[in-house]
């Protein structure tokens, strides 16, 4: 099985090297804006989009004109990947995934990418690798690059410089060490409850970091613009973001590492984005929980949390031979896992759950993670727990067209037989 794995480093540069990324950075994202603007301009005058050739023939001219001279000296492929990505924005404004493209800001994720390997050179023995027009780079090598390099990206933050090495590698595939199956309710009180009613903190829960960023915020606001105050001030800010972003970024490898070594079959509730921002108000029938910390730039925050969650979930899970279960969310926080009563009643409060019938009282979090889970057997097998799973959840939850993230069987299968269900 064919595993893509990317590998980041630290960069060490000279000060020339540092120079030179920083324009080429600069040279791409002038090349996108400018793209941009022309098919922008094509639009408002009636005329067609230009395909991905087009706009290289565009390059080309604006490399050998007279008023950009200075983007001949970047190399042109990162350049014609700048291009690649304006492409990939359109397509996924068309498909309705993202926004319309947006102009880059100075400053906003500088970055650019080598796609061919035949000009990269790695030499992993002495920690350094050869990029065009940048030469040898050094890097903190600390940890060995597995696979034949695809690509290179090269990036910014606060100043310092990352190299992200992209590989390709022929891997056996894994048999699942673990043997449970596990359901997960992601949350804003909790940001993810385990079935075993084992938890994971929430996101947000970086409140001194946030404190501090605030402060930094109110100090840049007050200072003269664009003095040399104002600059100390800004470089704070973004040195802080990048400490919130790394805690973060951190946190979520470790719980998302955690559970998919722990487990062969993890279930967890079929978020999506329309379904999220219009859970966040809620109808006066059934008012939104936690509006507040939906809504905003604490949202825009989880969301990307909860996505980038799954994302590696999902992918960790496939490294391990386990398998990852979507399942829609409909009455999975208001479904009694002891007699399957469904009733909004049985919801007490934010925290607890008690089932109006049967009197089975635990808290409303693991109750849910209990409920994906079981959805996610329903999904697949016979349900030990009886038949009104089946009949009730199964329902209630498991509509056919919504379920596995990926056909691949096999994986499925050994993932199943690991935790003991028998077969489809
Ligand atoms: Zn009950």
């Amino acid at each position: 099985m064919q595993r893509l794995q990317a590998f980041k480093y630290e960069l060490m540069p000279t000060g020339e090297q540092q120079r030179n990324m920083r324009r080429f950075a600069g040279s791409c994202r002038f090349v996108f804006n400018k793209a941009l603007a022309l098919q922008k301009a094509r639009y408002e005058q009636g005329g067609k989009k230009l395909g991905y050739a087009g706009l290289c023939k565009e390059l080309t001219a604006w490399r050998n004109g007279a008023e950009t001279p200075w983007l001949a000296d970047a190399p042109v492929h990162p350049l014609q990947q700048t291009l690649k990505d304006l492409e990939r924005a359109y397509a996924n404004f068309f498909a309705k995934r993202a926004d319309f493209p947006r102009f880059k800001r100075k400053g906003q994720g500088d970055s650019f990418r080598y796609p061919d390997p035949k000009q990269i050179k790695l030499d992993q023995a002495n920690s350094r690798l050869f990029l065009p027009k940048l030469g040898w780079l050094r890097y903190r090598n600390s940890r060995d690059v597995l696979g034949a390099v695809k690509n290179i990206t090269v990036s910014q933050s606060c100043g310092r410089w990352f190299v992200s090495i992209q590989t390709e590698r022929e891997v056996e595939p894994s048999v699942p060490q673990a043997t449970s199956a596990v359901g997960i309710d992601m949350g804003v009180a909790r940001f993810a409850t385990l079935s075993d009613g084992s938890f994971y903190a929430p996101l947000d829960s970086f409140k001194r970091q946030e404190t501090a960023l605030r402060k930094a915020q109110q100090a840049m606001s007050r200072k003269t613009k664009f003095s040399n105050n104002w600059k100390k001030a800004q470089a704070r800010v973004q040195r802080i973001h990048a400490r919130i972003g790394n805690a973060r970024r951190d946190y979520l490898h470790k719980s998302s590492t955690a559970i998919s070594q722990n487990h062969a079959m993890v279930c967890i509730e079929d978020l999506q984005v329309r379904n999220m921002s219009k859970s966040a108000a809620g109808t006066t029938d059934a008012p939104g929980k936690n509006v507040r910390a939906k809504t905003g730039l604490n949202k825009s925050i989880l969301d990307q949390g909860w996505f980038e969650f799954r994302r590696q979930l999902d992918y960790k899970l496939a490294w391990n031979g386990g398998y990852l279960i979507a399942v829609p969310p409909q009455n999975t926080s208001r479904t009694c896992p002891c007699c399957g009563y469904v009733s909004k009643e049985n919801r007490k409060t934010q925290a607890l759950f008690a089932c109006v019938r049967c009197g089975y009282e635990e808290n409303a979090d693991v109750v849910g993670a209990i409920n994906v889970l079981r959805a996610g057997h329903a999904r697949f097998a016979c349900v030990p727990q009886g038949d009104f799973l089946r009949g009730k959840v199964s329902d209630a939850v498991g509509s056919p067209a919504a379920g596995t993230h990926r056909s691949d069987s096999s994986r499925l299968d050994a993932a199943m037989s690991a935790v003991g269900i028998s077969g489809l």
